[in-house]
């Protein structure tokens, strides 16, 4: 799902999307970053988007916190590592927490409970908990604080995790979210050293309540777990098997989320077409699209992430006859050489791929493109690599989200023998990713003097700068005010760069 380092720090919730807002924006962060899904956020308490407050570095030799259970839990901290799921599952146990009547905090200092929602798709991602937790030690007794471990990292280290870091209390894997509310009074019975981890699930993490953080784009689940086996990829085994949502349940919130305010939504799946209806209708993805669409009051739908395999020429079909389908979509590639991608066992050849690909730049809008990629991954030759770099070129992403291959604890390439040395990992990176920015810059370009509808995300008061998202995705900077937060608006692009565009207000807005 994009490359995803979205980190967010939950304290209170955003108002509704037509609330005030504070003046330092995140969508400047994504403007820098300029990646789809690269937004590091952070969510301040009075709910506007700024430079969050972060835990220091772990410190061995000074514990900042001691760690001790029971009583009522009254306040909670969540910080959130990875992907988009991992964001919106954090939204939801938030709801959860909420609905108990706990309050969220600015800061673990000021938490009774204290949650990280971890992801283990590369080991440097993994690690970041243990950092964190590095500040909490068991000591002065009395003291109140729990500490619970979430997402993938949880489900894969299990028990492990509580000989690792014993200041730990809770353990839950995302398939065993349900049980959360049951946990939590465990925990304030002084439970210690609790699990969710069973994966053996058809449930999927329904709430009545969850606290969205983007006031803009709302995230809603269609489809939880992964049936996949790629031989490079955890998720299957921390996830979970595939649950798809009923459509009625999915249309039901969409609806819901337009009484709230939102105009903007994005669904959400590790293989997000891979979604099914469980339900009688029996809508296919597509269908389901259109139906999303067609919801009075939303102007933008977005859906992540989709697989090759599951690509099929009715999505652009949905695309092309529902303007309200942005004009976007994520299709990860992983590697442009036939071999590399057997080896991975994704399912498709590279001329397979292309000719999705060239299914999509036959619709009648032009589709913005993105991808993931991973170099280095065992046995890839120089021969490989050149043969991703040529796809590359022959596509022309708008976006590339490339990683070094990290091999991961019970996959089916892990211990493979053919590793390839991690400097010429980063060397490959280096290449392809300057590739990239080179066709970056071009495609920006392309677009002086087009005028681009946004969505106004946010607002630099120091620049005196606003910050909008095309529905291609694309960051665009201009002259504006505080009040342009939250409205559409028409913006004629004046220069470019590889990651975002620098425009002016055209003088005929769009609907607002
Ligand atoms: N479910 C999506 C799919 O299979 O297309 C991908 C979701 S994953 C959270 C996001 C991206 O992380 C993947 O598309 C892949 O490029 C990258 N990734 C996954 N496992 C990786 C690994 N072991 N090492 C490096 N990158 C990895």
């Amino acid at each position: 799902m994009g490359s995803e380092l979205i980190q967010i720090m939950v304290a209170n919730q955003p108002g509704p999307p037509g609330a005030p807002r504070s003046s330092s924006g995140a969508a400047g962060e994504a403007a820098s970053c300029a990646a789809w899904g690269l937004v590091n956020e952070r969510i301040t308490a009075n709910g506007a988007y700024g430079a969050g407050r972060r835990p220091g570095p772990a410190n061995a030799d000074q514990p900042s916190e001691t760690v001790a259970t029971a009583g009522r839990l009254k306040t909670f901290y969540i910080e959130t590592f990875g992907c988009q799921m991992n964001v919106h599952d954090s939204e939801k146990v938030q709801g959860v927490l909420m609905a108990r009547g706990m309050t969220p905090v600015e800061s673990h200092h000021e938490a009774d409970l204290v949650l990280y929602n971890t992801c283990s798709i590369r080991e440097k991602a993994a690690q970041k908990v243990f950092s964190r937790l590095g500040v909490f030690r068991k000591g002065r007794s009395g003291a109140r604080k729990v500490i619970g471990v979430l997402g993938c990292v949880a489900q894969q280290e299990g028990e492990r995790f509580f000989e690792r870091a014993p200041q730990v209390s809770l353990v839950c894997g995302s398939a065993s979210y349900s049980k959360l509310p049951e946990l939590l009074d465990q925990l304030e019975t002084g439970k210690q050293r609790l699990t969710g981890l069973t994966l053996d699930t058809g449930e999927c993490f329904e709430t009545e309540m969850t606290r969205r953080h983007n006031p803009f784009r709302a995230y809603l689940t269609i489809i939880e777990g992964c049936d996949q086996r790629c031989s490079f990829c955890v998720v299957p085994m921390t996830r979970g098997p595939e649950r798809s949502r009923p459509s009625d349940k999915i249309l039901a919130e969409a609806r819901r989320l337009v009484d709230q305010g939102y105009t903007e939504i994005q669904l959400l799946g590790q293989i997000v077409n891979a979604w099914h209806d469980p339900s009688l209708a029996r809508l296919s993805f597509a269908e389901l699209l259109s139906r999303v669409a067609e919801v009075p009051g939303i102007r933008r739908v977005r859906f992540t992430t989709s697989h090759p395999r599951y690509f099929t020429s009715d999505i652009v079909q949905a695309i092309d006859a529902n303007p309200n389908l942005c004009e976007q979509i994520h299709l990860p590639l992983q590697s442009g050489s036939t071999t590399v991608l057997a080896r991975m066992l994704r399912g498709y050849t590279r001329e397979e791929y292309l000719e999705k690909i060239h299914g999509i730049r036959k619709a009648r809008r032009a589709i913005s493109l993105s991808t993931d990629i991973i170099v280095g991954f065992c046995g890839e030759t120089g021969k490989d690599f050149e043969q991703t770099l040529s796809l590359i070129k022959e596509v022309e992403y708008d976006q590339v989200f490339s990683f070094k291959y990290s091999p991961r604890p019970n996959t089916l390439a892990e211990g493979s023998r053919d590793a390839i040395a991690e400097e010429e990992k980063g060397r490959r990176l280096t290449e392809l990713q300057e590739l990239q920015r080179q066709i970056q810059v071009r495609r920006n370009q392309a677009l002086l003097g087009e005028s681009i509808e946004v969505l106004v995300e946010g607002y630099q008061a120091r620049l005196g700068q606003a910050v909008g998202r095309s529905t291609t995705n694309r960051v665009i900077n201009f002259p504006g005010s505080p009040e342009d937060v939250g409205r559409y608006l028409t913006v004629k692009v004046t220069s470019a760069g590889p990651n975002s565009l620098v425009g002016a207000r055209a003088e005929k807005d769009s609907r607002v």
